[in-house]
């Protein structure tokens, strides 16, 4: 409970789906601080309501591939700041590189300044569409570097590659976490992935928009279970590349069926054009993580599925935002 007891971090991309979340999950684990740093591009202020009222939590609008920088100690860095649904990063692309390569570096420099311990979020994307199945992490990957997907993908290989370099160089500690397609509460219903678009579509009873034919593979992990990861690597020496995802395999169509009857609906299926260099199967080679993290998931995909419903059904409605966080500027000199 108390692992982080007397930590101070620092979230980049605090705001999103798995920075909302991690950000709960360090607090409740004891963190002195946690200080969010987010632009809001694709995150949202509604994902830190639960934190408003938490002393030990700041919440500051920020561009991190602007320069940064806190007074007073920092313990961990984690960067989670990047668009990461496929609609996010075609809608973005440059944003994307410059978050994944500026950004990192000015995450790693802080990290770098305080000696604290820097956590990359990595992906499975880094394999691209992979010729080795199940992937694990000594497979280098097959990666289009100028198709639709390569702003992302690149930027998260170059992300890699400046935290190795700033580990060589300036022996900062690092961790890499590739996280396979997770999902859950917090999602945004219009982020285009495909968990939030099934919902989604269930919900307003239209039919399941499937691309190809749907025998393409995904393994999907609960947030919770993520989370676990991220913080057990956190904690660890392990400076190595970690797969965290859960290796329950299924087809899109599968995926599809496994929505129908979580929502007991009636759904039918239509079928669009598979995009560009979609990759056709994905599935984490768990080992490292189970060896050297003593980590494994634990959510079934039908108990998560319940609970990440109930939450689409609860925001389907819900009112527009109001901006609550503070600039850099307006934070003073504290932090
Ligand atoms: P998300 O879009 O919900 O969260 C990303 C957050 O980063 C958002 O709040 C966004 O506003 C913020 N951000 C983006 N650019 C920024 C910038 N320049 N300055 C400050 N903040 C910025 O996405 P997510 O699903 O929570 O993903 C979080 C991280 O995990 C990303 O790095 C993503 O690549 C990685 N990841 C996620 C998954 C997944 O299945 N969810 C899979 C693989 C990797
Ligand atoms: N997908 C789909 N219908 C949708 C959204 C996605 O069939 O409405 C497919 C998509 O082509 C991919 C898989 O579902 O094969 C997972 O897509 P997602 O965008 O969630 O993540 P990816 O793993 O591709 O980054």
């Amino acid at each position: 409970m108390n692992r982080f007891h007397g930590k101070r971090a620092v979230v980049l991309g605090g705001a999103g789906f798995l920075g909302s979340h991690l950000c709960e999950r360090l607090l409740a684990d004891g963190a002195s601080e946690v200080i969010s740093v987010d632009n809001f591009i694709t995150g949202d202020e509604r994902n830190l309501a639960g934190l408003r009222m938490n002393k030990r939590f700041v919440s500051l609008h920020h561009d991190i591939t602007e320069p940064f920088s806190f007074n007073g100690p920092v313990d961990f860095v984690f960067n989670m700041a990047s668009p990461a649904s496929p609609i996010d990063y075609a809608q973005l692309p440059i944003e994307t590189l410059r978050v994944g390569s500026l950004g990192t570096e000015n995450g790693l420099r802080l990290a770098q300044q305080k000696g604290a311990v820097f956590l990359q979020a990595s992906t499975s994307e880094i394999y691209g569409d992979p010729l080795v199945h199940p992937q694990r992490e000594d497979y280098w990957g097959n990666v289009n570097s100028v198709g639709p997907r390569s702003c992302y993908d690149e930027a998260k290989r170059y992300g890699e590659a400046i935290v190795a370099a700033y580990r060589r160089v300036h022996r900062v500690r690092t961790r890499i976490v590739r996280i396979f397609n997770t999902y859950g509460p917090r999602m945004r219903l219009n982020d285009g992935r495909v968990v939030p678009a099934f919902v989604g579509q269930a919900l307003r009873g239209e039919d399941f928009t499937i691309f190809g034919d749907g025998s393409q593979t995904r393994s999907f992990c609960y947030v919770s279970d993520l989370i676990d990861g991220i913080v057990r690597l956190a904690l660890s020496d392990v400076e190595e590349p970690v797969n965290i995802g859960n290796p329950r395999e299924m087809t899109i169509l599968q995926f599809a069926e496994a929505v129908r009857e979580a929502m007991g609906g009636e759904s039918r299926i239509t079928f669009k054009p598979l995009p560009k260099d979609d990759p056709k199967q994905r599935q984490p080679d768990i080992t490292r993580a189970r060896t050297l993290l003593g980590w494994e998931p634990r959510v079934r995909l039908e108990d998560g599925l319940r609970e990440t419903i109930s939450y689409f059904r609860s925001v389907a409605e819900r009112p527009s935002p109001t901006r609550q966080s503070e600039t850099l500027a307006d934070a003073g000199p504290s932090l």
